[in-house]
């Protein structure tokens, strides 16, 4: 059972991730980007220029809690520190590309980086209450070619940073008007976290830990580790790590309850098999009744949708506090596959139902401006080693 890495898989996996590092976040005049800093690295900034520890506090709480992006607007802060600030550090966001807003409301925002490689995130409003989750990308492309997805098919460009992956999430804050008024009261619209963007959030996992982390600091954002989902395709013993030091809600990209066809579809199978992905949901620490692992199961047509699969899916993860997620197939331009009929869909739910697992059809949003599950991708190319691109 791969329940911990080997020395030669920790090693690989490190030379892998300094190869799609993100840029150092440092601008061209040689100002320090603070956002993406651990609360540790952020009193060790401060210290670099004389400052104490208690400094550090204030301005995550100016960065974090208020969205503040200017040191003039520190008001705790004494105007001559407030300049030191400034010399020495930035506070920035990615930009807004592009901002596309769907018919049903969800939004897709396409945010450059300080390099200029792009990344997208999607704003998906609740239908019923009046708040909704914002979907991150934790890379730009993605090195796992599932064939149902569109963005399998950019290679990988690079791995998005801490300050780039919470930066997401505040720029669309800003984007809404959701930091708190200077009366305290803040419209609570964007309270969830989905980690389902672009890219494996586990492939890039010491950056996506760290940008967590700071989403989850209660005297920052302050989200709940419950409102945080993180998906992933199934790289099992980042699993184990990230149950452990996070403890946010999990979802599974399963798609398929046969190792040969799940192959086929996730190619990762071929490393971590479904029984090993299956174990390691067992043990994955915070799965309760009240927090339940969610199993994402994307229908495609005549491929995996039958009835003798939906009662191997329910074997396979028999006494699991899960749930099974739906997900209708989104087409993208050049893809393989086909929706399953809406018969073949209520069939399936029906029978994972009836086993005890609630098994909600995603509804898909934002399909018009390829905003859905598996529809983002971005223009985003790696340059060659030369430099040349
Ligand atoms: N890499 C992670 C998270 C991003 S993908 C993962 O694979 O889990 C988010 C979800 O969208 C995954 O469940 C993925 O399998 C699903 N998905 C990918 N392409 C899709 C498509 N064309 N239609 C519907 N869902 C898709
Ligand atoms: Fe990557 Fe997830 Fe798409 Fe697979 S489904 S290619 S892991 S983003």
């Amino acid at each position: 059972m791969s329940e911990a890495l080997t020395p030669a898989e920790q090693s690989r996996i490190l030379a892998k991730a300094a190869l799609f590092a993100p840029p150092a976040p440092v601008l061209e005049d040689g100002r320090r980007e603070l956002v993406g800093l651990s609360r540790e690295a952020l009193i060790a900034a401060l210290a670099a220029i004389g400052e104490p520890a208690f400094r550090a506090k204030q301005l995550w709480h100016w960065i974090y809690h208020q969205g503040v992006v200017d040191f003039a607007r520190m008001s705790s802060i004494a105007r001559p520190l407030q300049q030191k600030l400034a010399e020495y550090f930035v506070i920035g966001r990615p930009a807004v590309a592009t901002r596309q807003k769907s018919h049903d409301a969800t939004e897709k925002f396409l945010f450059r980086f300080r390099d200029g490689q792009e990344a997208e995130t999607v704003y998906i409003p609740d239908r019923v209450e009046d708040r909704g989750a914002v979907c991150l990308s934790s890379q730009i492309g993605c090195t796992l070619s599932c064939r149902f997805c569109h963005t399998g098919t950019q290679t990988l460009v690079r791995n998005l940073g801490p300050a780039e992956i919470v930066g997401q999430f505040m720029a669309a804050r800003d984007a809404y008007g959701e930091w708190p008024s200077p009366k305290g009261d803040t419209p609570r619209l964007l309270s969830t976290i989905v980690l389902m963007g672009m890219g494996e959030p586990l492939y890039n996992y010491e950056n996506v830990a760290t940008a967590m982390r700071i989403a989850m600091d209660g005297e920052g954002i302050g989200l709940s580790r419950r409102r945080i989902t993180l998906s992933t395709s199934g790289v099992v013993p980042m699993m184990d790590r990230a149950g452990r030091e996070l403890g946010c809600n999990l979802a599974v990209s399963l798609h398929a309850v046969r190792d040969d066809l799940r192959d086929e579809l996730v190619p990762l199978n071929r490393k971590y098999p479904i029984a090993e992905l299956i174990a390691a949901c067992r043990r994955y620490p915070t799965a309760s009744n009240a927090r339940r692992i969610t199993f994402e199961y994307v229908m495609l047509r005549g491929i995996n949708d039958s009835e003798a699969e939906a009662h191997e899916l329910v074997r396979l993860i028999a006494g699991i506090p899960a749930k099974v997620n739906l997900i209708p197939f989104n087409p993208w331009p050049g893809s393989q596959y086909a929706p399953s009929s809406g018969a073949a869909l209520d069939r399936f739910a029906r029978i994972v139902m009836d086993a005890g697992f609630a098994s909600p059809v995603r509804v898909p949003r934002g399909r018009d401006i390829l905003a859905a599950c598996g529809q983002l991708r971005t223009a985003s190319r790696r340059a060659p080693a030369n430099g040349a691109i």
